[in-house]
């Protein structure tokens, strides 16, 4: 049997392709970014300091073992001579000396994680050599020392001020400001008493024997992948822990070797603004950090043409080719010593999300890529940063060297915004309308009467509350910036203050919400605003992804409908917010919540009236006053989406959340007894007796949604007559209109053989009244689990299902979804026991199948059933992915997540191009 191979050289990349079954990613797991892209570029001729690889299969190995498996040292000595064929140079002879780095690699690039030591292979004797060659004993000192410090701090783990303190006494005692002060000599005092720093911390000497060096280098990087910075790193960002991290052994070549040598870093194109432009700096007689660390001031790329104007040109040259091989921005690192080009590095560029657009643009226009990757190369997440008021990075980091960060809490509604805090909707109201202040509403949690100061609000900051709580759907829903359940704030709301840690803002103090990230600031920090229409390079991208969605497709479960994606709808209750929807792109409202209009200040007066009704002819009194509002709300809604289709929902919630608070109307009528006031005394007893009687211990399980519309059919008779009077005026204006009416949470297919037929002869009533004709659908949302299981049966009746995944969440995982994400939840998350949070991202595994169910069920019955999702997850990468595959025809989400939803539905649909789950039957 042959020995396993750990180590490849440079150029050995045939045989790593050959070991991984030929796929790039596969060679990039096995050598790392790094070590890959070493490879690559010394396949393709561009020269690369020689070098090669130690596997993450090593590293793997020797994690769990503790030690080098078996055989690696020996080919990591092999591999070595390679290096020293190819170089004319010997590790650790005096008259020609190779010097080496020693760098970390893993798969996905982990930046300043782990460790890295420089100039392997200086000691004693060689640094002597190394003066003779270069007749440079500065550099050579200077080299010397960066080794014994790397080596003394990341392979011995003494701590950096060790170091730094002698280094800087020293420099104290000179005179010296800056390290180019320092000369030769001074450098080799420094090596010196680095070496005895050593000794002192260690008891042993800085090891003289290059070998020694390099093997403990190799091992000091395979540790470090599992440093605390490392595996932070990799929490934070997803990665897995078994990957493991390559380690580059690769011959040091030097920039500092005096004017004809030089270091330098280069983005092919402008990593913050996308254009096609070489962009980067250099130093003459310098080394790699000293460009990093800005300790002298770096030239610009361009004015290398003047001073080594071949080595410029073989640069351009060089970089244009890299990144046409990588069909993408590359970042480079380069080095010249004595006239000669090398490249260290290419990696592909990270860059803003304005300028990752315009790339993709300009590849895609330049032929460099195809539109669909150019949409494939965007992330959700970057439209979403394009579309929000934002904090200009600068002044967020002055914030927080300020130490102005004040907590942290669920990042529920993106943007940045920045006001005074007010903690109740009416003085918010007051303050941003008749002050014209900027205000950040707080409070514990919102409900529906603190909409209109939420509105007036620029941010929305709640200490309780999760991604489903009503302060996100509301923020979401009007796109303002919020933070929910930020549990670390104690509000005290009679004293008008907030505390975190005895920390105190009190109300009309300035803060800083960034509702990208869940972060809170104390003070200012500046923003600003991108619009959309604006952002040509956007809207082109996001058409390109709509096109990738109509492309007719291989989706065969809805007939007229042969497209290869989801379409986007969005969730709207208002005409302007409609409007708003279509201008990012929505076809379609998905969900309007009626409710939503009964709560507006000249209507809930009529609404309690109504509710309260002691006989029906009352009630419908009431019911008549509220049509004319209702039917003004949907005539503009479909006037707005002239010729899309729009799901309007029938009343939903129980009927208590339209009533004053029992807490509240019961302190009122204790005062009033007490002090013996008794004017008003007996409608507020008896108002407070009906409410009383209206309770509910669980009233999301209640008397609401379809429930309610067999109980009280008054209420939905109005919307039904409402809807159908609008849709007839606004054809009889010329608007085509496409009524969809959505009864909400049925449990059973008799709720919809009980109430649909009634309210069918209002709307063919209504069409008959007014002589006009349009089609029209009725539907139901699909958010109890019996109907998801039923909804074959169900099918019977709705003409379109929507999944109302809010409520399902809760009634699947029976959570409570206004309690949950405040208290047990997080540690579910945190603990692991829930991958995800249910409640943002569609748990696959439950709730999911369920949908799935209901889709293949519902369509065995009605073949073009017409299916949807409305719940917040409508906007949610990953579970657009997930409608994509179980076959739905659309989602819809906020208005302001519609762009993020459109790309979303383009990656989906790229990604599973023709393989929807649907399809399976
Ligand atoms: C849902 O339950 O997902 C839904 C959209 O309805 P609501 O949030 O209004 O209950
Ligand atoms: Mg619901």
């Amino acid at each position: 049997m042959t020995e396993k191979k750990w180590v490849y050289s440079f150029n050995e990349v045939k045989l790593v392709e050959e070991y991984v079954g030929g796929n790039w990613e596969g060679v990039r797991g096995l050598l790392g970014g790094k070590g890959s892209g070493l490879a690559d570029m010394t396949r393709a001729e561009v020269p690369v300091p020689p070098g090669f690889t130690v596997t993450t299969e090593a590293c793997n190995a020797y994690q769990a073992a503790g030690k080098f498996p078996a055989g690696m040292w020996e080919q990591e000595l092999e591999a070595l001579k390679k290096v020293e064929q190819l170089t004319g140079k010997k590790f650790g002879e005096a008259s020609n000396p190779l010097l080496v780095s020693c760098r970390s690699g893993a798969k996905f690039s982990m930046p300043g994680m782990m460790d890295t030591v420089l100039n392997i292979g200086l000691t004693d004797k060689t640094a002597e050599g190394m003066v003779k060659l270069t007749n440079n004993p500065r550099f050579v000192y200077d080299s010397y020392r960066r080794l014994v410090e790397m080596f003394g701090t990341v392979v011995l783990e003494i701590p950096d001020q060790a170091f730094e303190e002698p280094l800087n006494e020293y420099k104290q005692a000179k005179g010296y400001k800056l390290d180019t002060e320092m000369n030769a000599e001074d450098w080799k005092a420094i090596t010196a008493t680095f070496k005895a720093v050593i000794k002192k911390v260690k008891g042993f000497d800085f090891p003289q024997d290059p070998f020694e060096q390099l093997k403990l280098a190799t091992e000091a990087v395979f540790k470090s992948w599992n440093g605390k910075r490392a595996v932070d790193y990799r929490r934070a960002t997803n990665i897995p822990d078994d990957l493991g991290t390559a380690v580059n052994i690769q011959t040091m070549v030097f920039g500092n070797m005096g004017e004809d040598s030089g270091t330098g870093v280069a983005f092919t194109r402008n990593p913050s603004t996308g254009d096609r432009k070489m962009f980067g700096e250099y130093l003459l007689n310098a080394q790699g950090e000293d460009v990093v660390a800005g300790i002298r001031n770096a030239e610009k790329i361009e004015t290398l043409n003047s001073k080594m104007p071949e080595a410029y040109h073989q640069f351009m040259q060089i970089t244009n080719r890299l990144e046409m091989h990588y069909r993408e921005m590359q970042d480079v690192e380069f080095t010249i010593e004595h006239g000669k080009l090398w490249m260290l590095q290419t990696r592909n560029g990270k860059r803003t999300a304005n300028s990752a657009v315009k790339i993709a643009l300009d590849m895609a226009n330049e032929g460099l890529i195809t539109k669909d990757e150019a949409v494939q190369r965007i992330t959700p997440d970057q439209v979403d940063i394009l579309l929000h008021p934002q904090f200009v990075v600068e002044d967020k980091e002055v914030a927080k060297k300020e130490n102005r960060f004040y907590a942290k809490g669920v990042n529920a509604s993106p943007g940045a915004a920045v006001g005074q805090i007010y903690f109740d909707a009416d003085l918010a109201e007051k303050q941003a309308k008749q002050n014209k202040q900027d205000v950040i509403m707080v409070r514990p949690f919102t409900k529906p009467d603190d909409v209109h100061g939420m509105i007036a609000a620029k941010g929305v900051l709640t200490s309780e509350g999760g991604a489903t709580s009503h302060a996100a759907v509301v923020a979401r829903q009007f796109g303002i910036p919020c933070v929910v359940g930020a549990s670390h704030i104690k509000i005290d709301l009679e004293n008008r203050l907030m505390a975190v840690d005895g920390k105190v803002v009190r109300e009309g103090d300035w803060i800083s919400v960034d509702g990208t990230t869940g972060e809170v600031f104390v003070g200012k920090i500046l923003t600003f605003t991108p619009k959309i229409e604006e952002q040509t390079d956007l809207l082109t991208l996001l058409k390109w992804a709509d096109e990738i969605c109509a492309k007719p497709g291989t989706r065969k479960f809805s007939p007229g409908w042969p497209t290869k994606g989801l379409q986007v709808w969005a969730n709207a209750d208002y005409p302007k917010d409609a409007q708003r929807a279509r201008s990012y792109g929505a076809v379609g409202i998905g969900l309007c919540r009626t409710e939503h209009m009964f709560f507006e200040k000249d209507r809930l007066p009529i609404v309690q009236r109504m509710i309260l009704a002691e006989n029906l002819d009352v009630r419908k009194a009431a019911l008549d006053e509220l049509l004319p509002y209702q039917r003004a709300d949907f005539d503009g809604l479909f006037r707005a989406m002239d010729g899309y289709p729009v799901i309007i929902r029938l009343i939903d919630p129980p009927l208590h959340e339209f009533m004053p608070n029992e807490d509240e109307l019961f302190e009122e009528v204790i005062t009033m007894r007490v002090k013996g006031e008794t004017t008003g005394l007996a409608e507020k007893e008896k108002l407070l007796a009906d409410i009383r009687g209206m309770h509910e211990s669980n009233p999301m399980m209640g008397l609401r949604g379809v429930r309610l519309s067999i109980y009280m059919p008054q209420i939905v008779e109005m919307q039904v007559r409402a809807i159908f009077e609008a849709a007839a005026d606004c054809t009889l204006s010329g608007v085509v209109v496409k009524p969809e009416v959505m009864i909400p949470l049925t449990g059973t297919v008799n709720e919809l053989k009980w109430i649909q037929p009634r309210l069918i002869k209002i709307a063919d009533d209504v069409m008959k009244e007014k002589k006009v004709n349009f089609t029209y659908k009725f539907g139901t949302m699909i958010e109890i689990p019996r109907a998801a299981v039923t909804a074959a049966e169900i099918a019977e009746y709705a003409e379109f299902f929507s999944f109302g995944t809010n409520d399902l969440t809760q009634m699947t995982f029976g959570y409570s979804r206004d309690d949950a994400e405040r208290n047990f939840l997080v540690t579910y998350v945190a603990e692991g026991i829930l991958p995800k949070n249910p409640f943002q991202t569609i748990d696959q595994g439950g709730v999911g199948r369920l949908m799935d169910i209901a889709v293949k069920d519902g369509r065995t019955t009605r073949p073009d059933l017409e299916v949807g999702i409305c719940g917040e997850h409508g906007g949610d990468p990953d579970s657009i992915e997930f409608c994509h595959l179980i076959g739905n025809n659309y989602v819809s989400c906020s208005p302001f997540r519609v762009p993020i939803a459109r790309l979303a539905a383009a990656h989906a649909a790229l990604k599973h191009s023709g393989k929807a789950l649907a399809e399976d039957k």
